[in-house]
This record gives C-alpha cells, sequence and structure tokens, in this order.
C-alpha cells in the first residue's frame, strides 16, 4: 500500500531500512470495505476540511501542535463551550478560572515534578524563581479548595474551568486538533468524603455520557486504566485497589461494555475513559473520570466533619470533551464538516435568483437574525447554480432561494444538504421551522421528508 524509510528498532543510530506496508484480507469483498473505510478516512481528515470549511489552521510560525481558530471555526467553538459551561453549572459545578503558568513549587507539591516532567515544556527563569507552563489544572483548583476552611455541608464541592494546558509532544505525533502541544480542557475536580465518592462517579458517568450523546456521538463503550507495580504510581496498594473498585463498579453499572487497559493509569490514581465510536466505527478516547486519593494528601486538604473532626476530601477529575480542540477535530471527521444545524458556523443562506430579490432576501435574512440564526446572503455575481454548489461545498444546512414568485407570494424556496428541495413556503412558516429546528439542537440533518416542527 506504501513505503516508508525507518531506522531498526526506531533508533536513529542505527541502520536506515525501508519499511513496506500492505494488507491482507481473507475476500475481495473485505478489501474494498477496507479500501472504501481508508477513502472515507481522507475524506473527513479534519486538518484538510479545516482548509476547505476555514475553520482553522497549523501556521509555521506558530510551532507545531498549536492552532488557531479563524471566525468559522470560532463560532462551532463557542457554541460548544457555551453548551458545556451551561451544562456544568446545570450540573452543580462552579465555574472558576486560573492562570497558564506558575512556580515550579506548585508542581513538586502535585507531584507532576518529577513523575510527569516529560510531558511538560520546559521552564523559563523570572525573579531567580522558575515557572513552567501548567501541564494540568488540578494544582491550582486544590488552591482555591484550601484557600480557606471547608464544611462537609459543601461537600460534593465542584470546579469547572476551560483551562489551557501545555503538554510536550513530540513533533513526530502532532497530529491536526486530535493531539496538539496548547489544548483547553474542559477540566473539572469534585471534592467528597470518601462514602460520597461512588455517587459523584455515577453522578459524572451519567452527565459525561449525555453529553456526548448531545453533540450526536451515542456508540461507546468505557476503558478502566488501572495501576501497576512500577514506581511511575504513587500511593499504596490498598488505595490503589479502593479507588479501582470504586470506578468498576460505577462503570459496570452503566451496562456499557467496560474493556481493561492495566497500567494505563495517571500517577495519581486510576481513570475511566469513554471510548466513543465515529460514523465510520473509530473510536476516540473522549472524557476522563480519575480517582484521586493522593493529591488531596500532598496538598494537606481537609475539611471539618460532622463531628468536628478534619478529615481528608477524596478528589475526582474529569474531562468530558477531553479538550477542546480534541473533540472539535472528532466532530469535524464525524460529521465530514457538515456539522448539525444547531453547530454550523453559516446556518442559512439566502440565494436570490436575480438580483432584484437581494432585499427581498435580506429582510427575511433580518426576521432569522432576530431569531437568533447565523444568516448569509449570497449576493455575489456568480449564476445561481454556482452559489447553490458553493453553499453544498460549504455544508450549510439551509438553503433558501426566492424568485419572483416567491417574492410575490410571500415564500421562499428550501434545500437542503441532501439536494431535496421544498417549493413555495411562506416566510413566517420558513423562519419558524428553522428556528425550531436549530432550537431542537437535533444532530441529524434537515431535509424535505424530515417532520416539520410547528411550533
Ligand atoms: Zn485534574
Amino acid at each position: 500500500m506504501r513505503s516508508a524509510a525507518a531506522y531498526w528498532r526506531g533508533d536513529e543510530k542505527n541502520k536506515q531500512l525501508q519499511r513496506v506496508y500492505g494488507t491482507a484480507w481473507e475476500s475481495k469483498e473485505a478489501l474494498e470495505e477496507h479500501l472504501h473505510r481508508i477513502e472515507e478516512a481522507e475524506r473527513r481528515d479534519h486538518r484538510k476540511l479545516g482548509r476547505d470549511l476555514d475553520l482553522y489552521s497549523f501556521p509555521d510560525e506558530l510551532g507545531s501542535g498549536l492552532p488557531v481558530f479563524h471566525p468559522k471555526g470560532g463560532v462551532v467553538k463557542r457554541e460548544m463551550e457555551d453548551y458545556v459551561r451551561r451544562r456544568h453549572i446545570e450540573e452543580g459545578f462552579s465555574y472558576v478560572g486560573t492562570p497558564h503558568i506558575s512556580k515550579e513549587g506548585l508542581f513538586h507539591l502535585s507531584g507532576h515534578l518529577p513523575y510527569y516532567a516529560d510531558g511538560m515544556f520546559p521552564p523559563t527563569e523570572m525573579e531567580g524563581s522558575s515557572y513552567y507552563l501548567k501541564a494540568m489544572n488540578c494544582p491550582m483548583h486544590n488552591l482555591i479548595f484550601r484557600g480557606r476552611g471547608r464544611s462537609y455541608r459543601e461537600l460534593p464541592l465542584r470546579f469547572f474551568e476551560f483551562g489551557s494546558v501545555y503538554r510536550y509532544e513530540r513533533s513526530g505525533v502532532v497530529h491536526g486538533l486530535t493531539r496538539v502541544r496548547g489544548l483547553t480542557q474542559d477540566d473539572s475536580h469534585s471534592y467528597e468524603t470518601p462514602e460520597q465518592a461512588p455517587g459523584e462517579i455515577r453522578h459524572l458517568l451519567a452527565f459525561v455520557l449525555g453529553l456526548l450523546r448531545d453533540f450526536g456521538l451515542d456508540d461507546y463503550y468505557l476503558e478502566l486504566s488501572t495501576g501497576g507495580d512500577s514506581d511511575k504510581f504513587i500511593g499504596s496498594d490498598e488505595e490503589w485497589a479502593v479507588a479501582t473498585a470504586v470506578l468498576e463498579e460505577a462503570a459496570r453499572e452503566t451496562g456499557l461494555e467496560l474493556v481493561p487497559d492495566p497500567g494505563g493509569a495517571a500517577f495519581y490514581g486510576p481513570k475511566i475513559s469513554v471510548q466513543a465510536r465515529d460514523a465510520i466505527g473509530r473510536t476516540w478516547q473522549m472524557s476522563t473520570i480519575q480517582y484521586d486519593f493522593n493529591q488531596p494528601a500532598r496538598f494537606g486538604l481537609e475539611f471539618s466533619a460532622a463531628d468536628g473532626t478534619r478529615q481528608q476530601p477524596v478528589m475526582i477529575h474529569s474531562a468530558k470533551f477531553g479538550s477542546i480542540e480534541r473533540f472539535f477535530g472528532v466532530l469535524t471527521e464525524h460529521y465530514a464538516g457538515a456539522f448539525p444545524a444547531w453547530l454550523a458556523p453559516v446556518q442559512v443562506v439566502g440565494i436570490p435568483i436575480t438580483d432584484e430579490q437581494v432585499p427581498y432576501l435580506t429582510d427575511v435574512a433580518l426576521k432569522l437574525r432576530t431569531r437568533g440564526i447565523r444568516v448569509e446572503i449570497d449576493d455575489s455575481d456568480d449564476r445561481m447554480q454556482k452559489k447553490i454548489r458553493t453553499a453544498s461545498k460549504q455544508k450549510i444546512p439551509f438553503v433558501l432561494l426566492a424568485g419572483a414568485t416567491d417574492a410575490e407570494a410571500g415564500a421562499v424556496s428550501f434545500r437542503y444538504r441532501d439536494g431535496s428541495q421544498r417549493n413555495g413556503v411562506p416566510v413566517d412558516d420558513a423562519v419558524r421551522q428553522i428556528a425550531d429546528w436549530v432550537a431542537s439542537r437535533a444532530n441529524s440533518d434537515p431535509a424535505a421528508e424530515s417532520p416539520v416542527v410547528v411550533g
């Protein structure tokens, strides 16, 4: 299928070899299916779609793994952020904020140094101190927790933020938005009593699975990453066993397939991760939930219990999207750039049949805008067929056409992404149908035969 240069055992000091890739299949049909999957994956490549749809790019000047979001990508990103922030608040989280860098002592306290040093950017010196770009937000949330005395009455206490973290990834493994060096996690930490921990994990699991479904990812399994004998894991065997048992029980209760991942945990505790399958059956690691008994001890976190004694809380880390960047990349591939209407950068484009309908469609656009719909009018010099092709390439969910007959009747014609059309729809009905469809956050595609939502 292809060939590439490779070093013996991956070491560049060794001789260079040619690696030849090939596949073998039991039948011609299986081979064809495989080739089709490759073709589909190429068609869905989010790096190419990001460029074609003007969503994001990866300028060389910035450096490897550091993306920028263009205005259209900014719309999708903001919709994702707004939604996930609102959902966190509904689920009892408090929205907090923390800086991107910190003096190194904080990361020694958390254990990230030395355990995670290879994954961090090198330090910078200032005023006699070494500062590190943060690779995780937890140490800073711990500082908020211990900023004042805490009572058992406040627990579970849940902090959430969009935390931008920086991680060193070898330039060879950096890939589009799915493997980056600068990323923003939708990161949260729940602090609770050990007795509350199982309930909190169930709460978080239900929350993350619901969020993924809201974005149209509804096929997934769970992975349970545990520790091992290596000194890469901190804490006693007993603590690891308790934490693992709590996670495993909550994961089993979901009824989802649970795959073991021995030795795959972070240094501070075991984790459940949600592996979501996209439209062409590839799996992506999305949300993670981690049980941590180490950081509360290292930071000396405590709360006063009902009996007046001082107790140590358990801390549960969770990220729902994982990172905004990665989730955006995965969604782009899942939908092949044809985002659901509620996420689409441009939701409606109005195409006048002749220039005479521009003012008419401009009025329609105004009505849509007052309903919060993102709408554009294509008043370029292109011919109508070309405008329709442009809208289709831009994967805009609703195309509204208007000719002289439509304008006279106070109507528009719908053209959908699948090429189906519905003619002579009165403007007020059209506006209501579009606004209702967007408000419903349907992840399917609107089409002429789809049931009309009448508000
Ligand atoms: Zn964390």
